[in-house]
């Protein structure tokens, strides 16, 4: 440390420029390149900056206590940070214009699960479908303890529920492109004025999904991070035995199976696919436990 060093909290980064909050101003920096090798940086970071260069450079990252991550593209596996320092992830759907696509709000779920990080679902456009048809699609989420708010932009509905929690935590925003985060986020915000689409737009996109991500801070000290990239999340180097524990539902059962080895999948005297029988455990969510135990054994050994 000298007498130069000053912290700050990224609040976007692009490429190997960020945008630090330091008290109520923010100001450009660089990244020093060796951090790249060890530690790079990502949204919600709080860092050490030089203030002594022009632009002031960011030197190191002060320890996480959460992050989002996700398996980076490539040959070589590496794990890419979305996201430092959230409290919880908020999944956004909507119920329809795009079509809700459970499967991919399960992987969305299992990365969060896999790090720790609190959740809630939001289901967005409630105005575009009927509550009869969209309710029972995310009643297993409810069962399995996700809070789930069904939310309209247009209609109001749901906000300030979702704004109440919101309140106080850092909160990462994640979902397809095209559900309304920024819509949600304006309507919840009306000073923010998010320009709507934008950041998808400029972040989501093509092969560089993974370098964007901008952080927000609201009033109430609650803030929010919108990270593109998530669409497409890998698992992070989940091992295979870990998954069933990223299914809160599971976790009642998990230790009842006759194998003490038990994958779930096809052994005798489970415990997990019989409460799938009884329909205690959804199948939909059990398929993709499936489909993911697939993905996480072929990916596993190899790293
Ligand atoms: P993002 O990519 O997730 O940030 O989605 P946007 O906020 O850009 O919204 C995508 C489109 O959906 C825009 O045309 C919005 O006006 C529209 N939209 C957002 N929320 C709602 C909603 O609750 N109901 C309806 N009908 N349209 C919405
Ligand atoms: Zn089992």
């Amino acid at each position: 440390m000298s007498d130069n060093d000053t912290t700050g909290q990224i609040i976007r980064l692009y490429a190997d420029v960020a945008t630090v909050q330091i008290g109520e101003g923010t100001v450009q920096c660089a990244i020093r390149g060796k951090l790249f090798k060890s530690a790079p940086p990502a949204v919600g970071d709080w860092v050490q900056l030089d203030e002594s260069h022009d632009p002031p450079v960011i030197t190191a990252v002060l320890p996480r206590k959460s992050v989002l991550a996700r398996r980076a593209a490539g040959t070589v596996p590496r794990r890419h940070v979305l996201v430092a320092n959230v409290d919880q992830v908020i999944v956004v759907f909507a119920a329809a214009n795009p079509e809700p696509h459970t499967a991919m709000l399960d992987r969305f779920l299992v990365v969060a699960e896999d790090d720790d990080l609190a959740v809630h679902i939001v289901v967005n456009k409630m105005d575009l479908a009927s509550e009869e048809e969209i309710r029972p699609l995310f009643a297993p989420y409810e069962k399995a303890g996700y809070p789930v708010h069904y939310t309209s932009k247009r209609t109001g509905q749901g906000l300030e529920e979702l704004r109440q929690a919101l309140e106080g935590k850092e909160s990462v925003f994640v979902g397809p492109s095209g559900v309304g985060k920024s819509s949600l986020l304006n309507a919840l915000y009306p000073g923010l004025d998010l320009k709507v689409g934008l950041v998808s737009e400029a972040y989501g996109k093509g092969r560089h999904t993974t370098v964007g991500g901008l952080l927000i801070k609201l009033p109430n000290s609650a803030s929010v991070a919108d990270t593109a990239g998530l669409r497409e999340l890998g698992l992070w180097m989940i091992p295979p035995d870990e998954l069933p524990h990223c299914f809160p539902e599971f976790r009642p059962y998990l230790g009842q199976c006759r194998f003490s080895d038990c994958a779930h999948l096809s052994e005798p005297g489970c415990a997990i696919t019989a409460a799938v029988e009884s329909g205690d455990i959804d199948e939909r969510r059990y398929d993709s436990y499936t489909k993911l135990r697939a993905e996480a054994t072929a990916t596993w050994p190899r790293w």
